[in-house]
């Protein structure tokens, strides 16, 4: 194959977030963005916090689920979908199935909580349990795909899943006056190779920020190896970005490395307390992935710029007796 015929199939473009965009209008709704006024006057820029947790399932990861079921063939929709997350994309995957009418399994292994199991049953889907660990589980759901030709959902390492989150780089594009800084969670990378490709694209100025837990920060660390490496979990309140990159990583390494200008760590008591202040002073629910961007901005951690600053407030599902704990803890 022509060196420009391989970067054909195997590069994401814009062109691809466009036409995740026009996909996924369906089943995604535009989000609003919100001026902090508090955080505006902290920084003495416009701060904008863009609302990915409102959706439906409470988090952004519906856009790539959705471009990417929607783009399989229908013969693979009448075959269903499997997934071996329980976290937020095993939801997405889960509620788009059901809107689609697709089957969809969701692999567990039996060390995963009820509640979580719940969830994922009232979405309708199939839950097949078995081992104890989730890379047991993860076995199973590629043994499902060779035996019945369930098609494995990529929670980041795919094209369609990258171009659908790269949608939110559209709305902020359209919607956000005089955009200069966008600060991005960052655990496997589809969201921000996502939203770079969107943002540099057209506007290459545009600084994109990522954010990371200090624990288990694995992107980060992949990055200063120069290539994917493993790290074991930790307690995080940002568990939505807990996992690997994969160490056959085809697509999201190479991309937050293209786009990314700088990345920032928080450790775990500005999560805490930047999900507090988001209660206190807007009145709104964040998990701690989410909150890894607010305490950038809220603790001073952006280099300065002129602008407005856009935060992608990522999700909202968290536990409540986390939330009794955080507030507990509040120092505002
Ligand atoms: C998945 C997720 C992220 C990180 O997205 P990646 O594409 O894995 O980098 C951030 N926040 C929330 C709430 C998520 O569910």
């Amino acid at each position: 194959m022509s060196k420009l015929a391989a970067n054909q199939t195997n590069e994401v473009t814009i062109r691809h977030v466009w036409e995740a965009r026009k996909r996924i209008a369906s089943i995604v709704n535009k989000t609003p963005i919100l001026q902090s006024l508090v955080l505006s006057e902290k920084l003495g820029r416009p701060v904008f916090l863009k609302l990915e947790n409102i959706h439906e399932i409470g988090a952004f990861k519906v856009r790539g689920a959705a471009n990417k079921i929607l783009s399989l063939s229908d013969e693979e929709k009448k075959r269903g979908v499997a997934t071996y997350s329980t976290g937020n994309h095993g939801m997405a995957v889960a509620y788009v199935a059901k809107k689609l009418g697709i089957d969809a399994t969701v692999c567990i292994s039996n060390r995963v909580p009820k509640a979580k199991v719940d969830s994922l049953k009232r979405l309708g889907a199939n839950i097949e349990i078995y081992g104890d660990s989730q890379d047991d589980a993860g076995k199973r759901c590629y043994e499902l795909e060779r035996e019945r030709g369930l098609t494995v959902i990529q929670p980041f390492d795919d094209p369609d899943i990258i171009a659908g989150q790269g949608t939110i780089g559209l709305e902020l594009l359209e919607d956000v006056p005089n955009l200069s800084n966008v600060i991005v969670p960052l655990s496997g990378g589809g969201l921000l190779s996502g939203i770079g490709l969107a943002l540099k694209s057209s506007t290459p100025d545009v600084r994109v920020t990522g954010v990371s837990m200090e624990k288990a920060a694995v992107m980060y660390e992949s990055l200063r190896a120069g290539r994917p490496v493993a790290l074991p979990e930790q307690d995080t309140l940002a568990d939505s970005l807990l996992g690997g990159i994969g160490l056959d990583n085809k697509y999201t390494f190479r991309m937050v490395k293209q786009y990314m200008d700088d990345v920032i760590l928080i450790p775990e008591k500005e999560i805490a307390n930047s999900m507090a202040f988001m209660m206190d002073k807007h009145r709104l629910i964040i998990e701690g992935a989410a909150a890894t961007g607010v305490a950038a901005v809220l603790e001073n951690k952006i280099s300065h710029q002129d602008g407005a600053v856009a935060i992608i407030i990522s999700g909202q599902n968290v536990d409540l007796s986390v939330l009794v704990q955080v507030i507990q803890q509040y120092q505002n």
